[in-house]
């Protein structure tokens, strides 16, 4: 598709969003930039922009192929991809399969305990209040989304889930959590966008069980980008 990149209307801690030619796509261009703990540990890792814009770009596709809506159209070029203009819902959407990170630190479940089914959490994107989690009266008298927008976005996300999980388990990779944000597009339809990538999942090598994921940043250890190169990788493997 002939686009034309336009002003940037949107600048995140790791993604920049611009307008197009086309009023409703945009492009979204992944930089080098990672950040943890509400962006107080901030550094740039070389690539990681170019290996999260192909790992989300593929986990994307596998979930358009299964019919769940993305604003994913293409990667343009490395490190850019057209997407459906969205806007968005401020909600974190977590969905947990074995018990970590800050699930552990706010509640007595055990260090890798599996969730069968799932644990779903939403949390209110708003770095003013940390992102607090949220219940569904507490979205709805914010005005977030209604009852039936909220039971929506649960189901797609369970679909997400079990999408994801299959076919990262063919890959050599257990899904652990991950976090997802969703949009309205034109036709008000939800939609997922926002990105999958290295540094919004938990991803463990299932045979080694190394870590594969922004984990390795927030603890300070070493090869980041040897663990998303891997990620890339393991699930561009045909
Ligand atoms: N996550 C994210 N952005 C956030 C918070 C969490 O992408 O602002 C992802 C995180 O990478 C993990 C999952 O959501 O895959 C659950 O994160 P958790 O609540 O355990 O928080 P953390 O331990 O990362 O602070």
């Amino acid at each position: 598709m002939n686009i034309k990149v336009g002003k940037l209307i949107y600048s995140g801690k790791a993604k920049d969003v611009y307008e197009t030619d086309h009023s409703d796509k945009v492009v979204v261009k992944f930089r080098d930039d990672i950040t943890a703990g509400d962006g107080e540990k901030k550094d740039s890792l070389q690539l990681k922009g170019y290996y999260n814009s192909i790992i989300s770009s593929k986990l994307f596709e596998v979930l358009e192929a299964e019919g769940i809506k993305t604003q994913f159209i293409e990667l343009i070029k490395s490190g850019e991809m057209l997407s459906n203009k969205l806007e968005m819902i401020p909600l974190e959407v977590i969905t947990r399969n074995v018990a970590a990170g800050s699930l552990l630190r706010k509640f007595p479940f055990e260090d890798k305990q599996v969730f069968e089914p799932p644990i779903i959490q939403m949390d209110y994107k708003n770095d003013a209040f940390h992102d607090p989690m949220l219940n569904d009266d507490i979205s709805i008298a914010l005005n977030l989304a209604t009852k039936e927008e909220l039971d929506s976005i649960r189901e797609i996300t369970l679909k997400i889930n079990k999408t994801l999980k299959e076919f990262l388990a063919n890959k050599g990779i257990n899904l652990v959590d991950f976090k997802i944000e969703f949009g309205y597009d034109k036709n008000q339809n939800i939609v997922l966008g926002d990105e999958v990538s290295p540094d919004t999942c938990r991803y463990w090598d299932i045979e080694t069980c190394d870590v594969l994921d922004k984990d390795l940043f927030r603890k300070g250890e070493c090869g980041v980008m040897d663990a998303y190169k891997k990620v890339a990788s393991m699930i561009l493997d045909p």
